[in-house]
């Protein structure tokens, strides 16, 4: 692919990046694209969608409408996306016109937790003991092993929703017939000791940089805290997730930004537990704690640019800001008392723009960095006191 160099005029036009979907990722695309001189267009049907707010160009129309497509198309020089669930017809109408990054092979097999599994499989990369239920006899002959588990769709889930704990082959059941008796993957449940995430970004020509192993905390079902300060991950366990999330990429020829997940387990262990073929929520720190963020490195993947390895300045926590911090004890809205946070050094505060807070909704996220670990552990907890989220 010839890059497409920042600041480029095609046909009078300054040349302009796409994107599917207006949430805060694709807000945060949008800045990165637009701070290194690239115009912007966002397909997304809400009139208020965070990044089409800030973008050059917003499309309101549903994902799958064909003159919507058609005029993303016609303005972007190249497509990404930024949430998984993109209709998987609408990337192959885009693709056939554009460069659309990542490819709708990618993005089809993270969508389905039984392909990403055995994607996982394919790469040699190990994953909890799971079954995949579609019929009520896979349902009768699953084995107690795998209980208890967690039931989980394959399709749609985000943010632990489309999930059930299930202790007994009876709760398995119920569970099934809860969730609408759609397709489904039984994962037995793991003793787990921490989990982890790896961003890498690869190009088109193979090239692949990664970002250092992140420590997550999820509340939940949603991630609450991420932790990037070295000596708190093993350095031969990051290592292992590292050549894991890369051969991961490497697999499905992969070129953009990839998120992939681990659990870590209590004896040492540790497997994958899924991807996300798009910048992640425990990337967000690398806005302020690396030279390069994963934004960048999405626009870099998507416009053909050379790929330089990231690297981190500072030690950094990210604390997500959902819309429980807007209530107070009592159960009423308030504004949260931004002041008192931002008198605290290190602080960068990032809000994506989203009228109405509620109670799980992610507003926002709050990085924290400093030049010593004790010091960026000291503040991030004075935050998030002030903002009562719970100490970590
Ligand atoms: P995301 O928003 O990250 O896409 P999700 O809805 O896809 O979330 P998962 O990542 O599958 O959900 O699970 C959410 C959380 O539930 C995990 O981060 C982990 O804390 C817990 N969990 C999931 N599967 C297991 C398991 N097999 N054993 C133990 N805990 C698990
Ligand atoms: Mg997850």
């Amino acid at each position: 692919m010839t890059p497409l160099l920042p600041g480029a005029v095609i046909d009078g036009q300054q040349v302009t990046l796409g994107v599917m979907g207006g949430g805060q990722l694709g807000r945060m695309f949008v800045h990165a694209a637009q701070a290194m001189g690239y115009a912007t267009a966002v397909l997304d049907p809400d009139p208020a969608s965070p990044a089409g707010l800030v973008s050059h160009h917003h499309i309101a129309t549903a994902y799958e409408d064909p003159q919507g497509l058609a005029q993303l198309a016609a303005c972007s020089a190249a497509i990404t996306t930024e949430f998984e669930n993109v209709p998987a017809p609408a990337l192959a109408a885009l693709a056939s016109t554009r460069p659309v990054a990542p490819g709708a092979a990618a993005v089809a097999i993270a969508q389905d937790r039984a392909q990403e599994k055995a994607h996982f499989d394919r790469c040699g990369v190990p994953c909890a003991p799971y079954a995949v239920i579609e019929t009520a006899e896979e349902l009768a002959a699953i084995s107690a092993d795998l209980l208890p588990g967690i039931l989980k769709t394959a399709r749609m889930g985000y943010d632990g929703k489309g999930q059930v704990r299930v202790a007994t082959q009876q709760a398995l059941q119920e569970a099934w017939g809860a969730l609408g008796q759609v397709p489904c993957v039984l994962e037995k449940m793991l003793p787990l000791a921490s989990e982890c995430s790896v961003i890498v970004a690869r190009g088109a020509d193979g090239a692949m940089v990664n970002f250092p192993v992140q420590h997550n905390l999820h509340r939940d079902g949603i991630l609450a805290v991420t932790q990037v300060i070295d000596g708190l991950v093993d350095p031969a366990l990051a290592a292992a997730l590292v050549a894991a999330a890369r051969a991961i990429a490497q697999g499905v020829d992969y070129v953009g930004v990839l998120c992939v997940e681990f659990f870590v387990l209590q004896d040492g262990r540790w497997v994958v537990n899924e991807m996300a073929p798009r910048p992640h929520n425990s990337g967000h720190y690398t806005l302020d704690a690396c030279d390069q963020s994963q934004f960048d490195l999405q626009v870099r993947t998507l416009a053909g640019l050379p790929l330089v390895a990231p690297r981190q300045h500072s030690p950094a926590i990210m604390l997500n800001l959902l819309g429980d911090v807007w209530f107070g004890a009592d159960g009423t809205e308030k504004s949260p008392p931004w002041d008192q946070v931002l008198a605290l050094p290190g602080v960068h505060l990032h809000l994506y723009g989203k009228l109405a807070a509620r109670r799980g909704r992610k507003m926002g996220h709050l990085n924290l960095i400093a030049a010593t670990a004790d010091e960026v552990r000291a503040n991030a907890l004075r935050a998030a006191a002030i903002l009562g989220i719970e100490a970590f």
